[in-house]
């Protein structure tokens, strides 16, 4: 066996919040091999196993009692081109940003809305990541995953992984699917999505009037900087809570209290509230208590100062969820996974 197992290792440098807890047990996967060896692991030592990626959508509430198999494989491959469209597969373990800017630099365009959201490939369909009017299903060819009830592999077609927003099959079945590899359609023709946030007026700020997928990257890149903390010098796992979907009535009714309220209309007659807007709006931007706190910039993300536990951070969007509540009737959920 490969696979290389140790005890007791803090997952500190494992999770975008820098939450200091233990794994009981830890390894890093490099191939499919390491993946079957630590399922084979896990049932002989007759624990648990977590599977993680980079770390930046979890909140660790305590010591893991599992084996937590970091997925390390690399690998990136052209399947199919026809000259326009470009179907592309890479493993689990690569680093997603690096992977879209290796999409680009091929004149690859499709994921460049998606650009400088931390995290792997592998976890990218987990919750079907998403930002500035993009999904990965919007681009999203396929995925091989290993289910872990049966140890047989699956092809997964876009259907059948049941995205949705910030959602997916994966999601819905905590701990089935092992996601070892997953495809994109790519276009050598760009189709470029500017109509939302701030994009198309950052380009033109630059000048930009008729921007490449590379532009399009690089404006995203800047807004991103300047609006969210770098998990490397402040911990946080991006969006702590998920834009609520409730009904128009509510956003009427809310509206002649708030005029100024967020909301955005989903096709199927929802609307989409903004939930950092709620946040901000009930006082919660730049709390701070000891290490745990809402960041100055975006009420959106909970951020780690230094020693702030798991806890503290679930305590404190307890009682953010508490108070929106109370003043709004909107109930906001956890977008983090919580261990
Ligand atoms: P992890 O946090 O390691 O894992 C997340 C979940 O997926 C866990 O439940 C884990 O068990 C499971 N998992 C991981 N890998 C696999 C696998 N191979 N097979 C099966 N299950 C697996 N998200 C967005 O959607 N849009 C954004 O714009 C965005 N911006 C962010 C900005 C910042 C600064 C941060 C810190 C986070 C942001 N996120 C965003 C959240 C996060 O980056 C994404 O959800 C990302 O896809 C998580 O990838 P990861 O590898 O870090 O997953
Ligand atoms: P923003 O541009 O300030 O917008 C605030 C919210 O309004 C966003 O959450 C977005 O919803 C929504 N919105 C804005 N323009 C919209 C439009 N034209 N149509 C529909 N909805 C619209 O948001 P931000 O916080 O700076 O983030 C920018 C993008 O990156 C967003 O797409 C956001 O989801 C994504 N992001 C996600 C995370 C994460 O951890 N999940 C972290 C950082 C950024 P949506 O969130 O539904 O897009």
């Amino acid at each position: 066996m490969s696979l290389q197992v140790q005890a007791r290792v803090s997952l500190k440098p494992y999770n975008s919040f820098g939450v200091d807890v233990q794994a009981r047990l830890f390894a890093q996967a490099h191939s499919d091999d390491d993946v079957r060896d630590a399922l084979v692991y896990a049932t002989q030592h007759e624990v648990p196993l977590l599977v993680i990626g980079g770390g930046s959508n979890l909140l660790l509430t305590a010591d893991i009692q599992a084996l937590v198999l970091r997925m390390a494989t690399r690998g990136i491959r052209l399947l199919s081109d026809n000259g326009q469209q470009v179907v592309i597969e890479a493993e689990a373990g690569e680093p997603w940003h690096p992977f879209v800017q290796h999409t680009l630099a091929q004149g690859l365009s499709g994921l460049e809305n998606l650009s400088l959201i931390p995290g792997t490939v592998g976890a990218a369909p987990m919750q079907n990541i998403g930002a500035y009017g993009v999904e990965i299903k919007d681009v999203f060819a396929g995925l091989t995953a290993l289910d872990r009830r049966t140890g047989e592999l699956r092809d997964f077609s876009l259907d059948e992984c049941k995205f949705a927003y910030r959602d997916s099959l994966f999601k819905q079945e905590p701990g089935r699917w092992l996601i070892l590899r997953v495809r994109f359609n790519l276009n050598r023709a760009e189709h470029l999505h500017l109509e939302y946030g701030p994009v198309r007026q950052r380009l033109t700020e630059q000048g930009i009037d008729r921007p490449t997928a590379g532009d399009v990257s690089q404006a995203i890149c800047s807004i991103r900087s300047e609006k969210l903390p770098d998990p490397a010098v402040l911990g946080n796992a991006g969006s702590f809570f998920k834009n609520p979907l409730v009904p128009a009535a509510l956003v009427t009714r809310l509206k002649a209290e708030f005029p100024d309220l967020v909301a955005y209309a989903q096709p199927d007659g929802q609307m989409k509230l903004a939930a950092g807007w709620l946040i901000e709006r009930a006082g919660w931007k730049g709390f701070r208590e000891a290490d745990a706190g809402v960041h100055k910039l975006q009420a959106l993300v909970l951020v780690n100062y230094g020693a702030a536990t798991g806890l503290q951070l679930l305590d404190l969007a307890q009682r953010i969820q508490k108070d929106i509540w109370q003043r709004f009737q909107v109930e906001l959920e956890m977008e983090p996974n919580r261990y």
